[in-house]
């Protein structure tokens, strides 16, 4: 089968006062079709830099792609610019904060349609049934009535709802969901969570999940992506990251995620903080808060070790040229 999106090496820079940030540094993913891909990593990994360049928001010339590749359904679409079809059309995305991506002048029912009537020339009253339809597969009840109300007139976790609907109005191949759930209780998180995988199943959709807190995509992500300072550190899946973790910060990640077998404090959050991607240090990333630093970790730094298919780890711990010189 064919991936329906593959980065191949793509590197991410913003030219900002004093110097370069390396925000994304030779990444390496896949996303298959209709499966759920869930990228995590402490806020400032390069994980929404990473879906702003699928989704071609990376603006020049303060922001660029210096290298690497984003091929889309056997198209290069690393270049193109956001308002093309493709990215109108076939790949959608979700923002963190429900009421900065709602218009409150405007009714649901409006904003809704205004992307289908534009990017897929449906007629006003197709525009509306979709948008119907859509208000009715999030869960949102009389959604006739619904559509002609404000943003106002929902609850938190509704506008969430409704966002996820807006996103689906164009029938897209690929969901980026950016911290879809952060901003929402427990509950109605969990909530959220479900309707992506009743989503999922209905329409086929491919979803990429961005979060910080693994514990969210334990359930849903059937593969899993662990970034940290720009870089994807370890892929696998589920039971590669949770059961069989290889890289020392996706098991510093997994030691604090709360779990209910476990006391509040013994909790351990990984000491220190990740490097300055002004000038991303000349060996491993990690290797100032790790606790497994070797001497070549300082100087080199560690190469792509491919597990199996599904599991990847960037660590030196991994290399075999390791084995007899530590
Ligand atoms: Fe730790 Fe070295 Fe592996 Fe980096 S390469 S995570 S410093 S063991
Ligand atoms: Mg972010």
């Amino acid at each position: 089968q064919n991936p329906l999106l593959t980065i191949k090496h793509l590197s991410v820079q913003f030219k900002v006062h004093g110097g370069i940030v390396q925000a994304v540094r030779d990444l390496n993913l896949t996303i298959e079709k209709g499966k759920t891909l869930a990228i995590v990593g402490e806020s400032g990994c390069g994980k929404s830099v990473t879906c702003h360049a699928v989704m071609g928001l990376i603006q020049k010339p303060s922001g660029f792609i210096p290298q690497g590749e984003i091929i889309f359904d056997g198209l290069d679409i690393t270049q193109l610019e956001k308002n093309n079809t493709i990215r109108g059309n076939r790949i959608a995305m979700i923002f963190q904060d429900p009421m900065t991506a709602l218009n409150p002048t405007l009714t649901i029912g409006e904003q809704m349609i205004e992307g289908v009537m534009k990017h897929k020339k449906l007629s006003k009253q197709h525009a509306l049934d979709k948008a119907s339809e859509m208000l009715t597969l999030v869960g949102i009840a009389e959604p006739e009535k619904r559509l002609s109300q404000y943003p106002h007139q929902f609850s938190g976790g509704m506008r969430q709802r409704i966002v996820i609907a807006m996103a689906l109005m164009s029938d897209p191949d690929l969901l980026i969901a950016d911290e879809p759930t952060t901003a929402l209780d427990v509950t109605i998180q969990a909530q959220v969570l479900e309707l992506f995988e009743k989503i999922q199943q209905q329409t086929g959709v491919s979803i990429i999940l961005i979060t910080h807190d693994l514990g969210v995509v334990a359930k849903i992500a059937d593969t899993i992506a662990v970034m940290y300072a720009g870089q994807c550190i370890e892929t696998g899946n589920r039971r590669d990251i949770f059961y069989h973790p290889q890289h020392p910060y996706t098991q510093g990640l997994l030691a604090s995620i709360p779990r209910l077998d476990m006391q509040k404090d013994s909790l351990k959050p990984i000491e220190g903080h990740p490097p300055d991607l002004f000038a991303p240090p000349k060996g491993c990333g990690f290797f100032s808060r790790c606790k497994k630093a070797m001497r070549v970790c300082k100087e080199i730094p560690p190469e792509l070790s491919v597990l199996t298919e599904e599991h990847t780890v960037l660590c030196w711990l991994q290399d075999s040229r390791t084995q007899c010189n530590v």
